[in-house]
């Protein structure tokens, strides 16, 4: 028995793993300048730097770890969003990761996140990964709802608030989960869905020889419109050309992408500004604070 169990444990070693990340570009809004803000107070996206979603960063850093660990390992960055999604993978390759899927369509603009995870499911059931690792949470959209959806949609198990998975063992993950009151360590069955907080270790940094590897690495897209004259080197290195998936790549049905297939109506977009009068000036005295205290209370702010 314990044979064929270390005989197990090697094919597991030699055939290495299949991780897929979910990595979303999301507009800074940690950096919200006067311009953030259009007259209808819809984000100005254009105003925004675009980045690489802060927990994606922690989830891929997991995704590299189980890489360096287990011999064989591929980790691909899986984004759906507009052509410009694809800088994301770049710096994904530019970290580690060894490649991406840019899911890309007109037809799954306006997709809420039941939408959006029907899209990113299925685009995952075709790469059939071992583990998927996603961020907790999109720092723009907010809902923490993609990572589970998707996990739902393929009928996978799924572990979420992970701070740092342990160790795979037959098929097995083990990891620490970051609850409000402390710590929790589960493990659960392959293929399965592990989402990150950002109390997880941070992403490492660019690797210098993964930036030279990866800095022509465009997609398909990019690669139609560039002035560049990089075909010879694509033709010989595949890797550099960075795969697009649209609706008919996946299978999907289109009544369930985009408006028609999100049932979230957004019914009104406030922009909240405090004005001056409802700024207050205190000084550190006691007097100021017990009168702070009292307002607090007595307008059930606290109680
Ligand atoms: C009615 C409605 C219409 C919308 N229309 C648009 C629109 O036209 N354009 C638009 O940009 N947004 C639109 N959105 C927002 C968009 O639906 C959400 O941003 C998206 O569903 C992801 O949800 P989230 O940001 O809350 O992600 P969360 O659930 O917070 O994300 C959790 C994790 O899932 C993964 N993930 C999430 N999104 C992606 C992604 N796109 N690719 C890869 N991984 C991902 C990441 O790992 C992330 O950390 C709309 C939302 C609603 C409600």
């Amino acid at each position: 028995m314990a044979l064929i169990l270390s005989k197990l444990l090697k094919i597991r070693k030699m055939k290495g793993l299949k991780i897929v990340v979910l990595a979303k570009q999301v507009p800074d809004t940690r950096n919200v300048g006067k311009d953030a803000m259009k007259a209808d107070g819809t984000v100005n996206r254009g105003a925004l730097p675009a980045i690489f979603n802060p927990e994606d960063l922690n989830a891929l850093e997991q995704a590299l770890r189980l890489k360096d660990r287990y011999e064989g390992s591929t980790v691909s960055i899986l984004t759906m969003g507009p052509t410009r999604a694809s800088e994301i993978i770049r710096e994904g390759m530019f970290r580690g990761a060894d490649g991406g899927v840019l899911l890309t369509d007109r037809k799954f603009a306006g997709s809420d996140t039941l939408a959006t995870s029907y899209a990113i499911s299925l685009a995952v059931k075709k790469m059939n990964p071992d583990i998927i690792i996603a961020g907790r949470q999109a720092i723009d959209g907010d809902t923490a709802q993609v990572g589970p959806q998707v996990a739902d949609k393929l009928g996978l198990n799924q572990i979420t608030y992970a701070e740092e998975i342990q160790e795979i063992e037959n098929d097995v993950i083990t990891v620490k989960r970051r609850l409000e009151r402390g710590v929790e360590v589960v493990s659960g069955p392959m293929p399965i869905m592990v989402t990150v907080n950002a109390s997880a270790a941070e992403c490492r940094s660019r690797n210098a020889k993964a930036v030279m590897k990866f800095k022509h690495a465009r997609s398909v897209t990019e690669l139609q419109d560039t002035t560049e004259d990089y075909i010879d080197i694509r033709t010989e290195r595949p890797e550099l050309v960075i795969p697009e998936w649209g609706v008919t790549d996946v299978d999907a049905d289109v009544a369930e992408l985009g408006l028609s297939g999100s049932p979230t109506k957004v019914k009104k977009i406030e922009n909240v500004v405090f004005k001056a009068k409802e700024a207050m000036v205190l000084s550190d005295s006691d007097a100021d604070i017990n009168e702070l205290m009292k307002g607090l209370i007595e307008n059930h702010t606290i109680g």
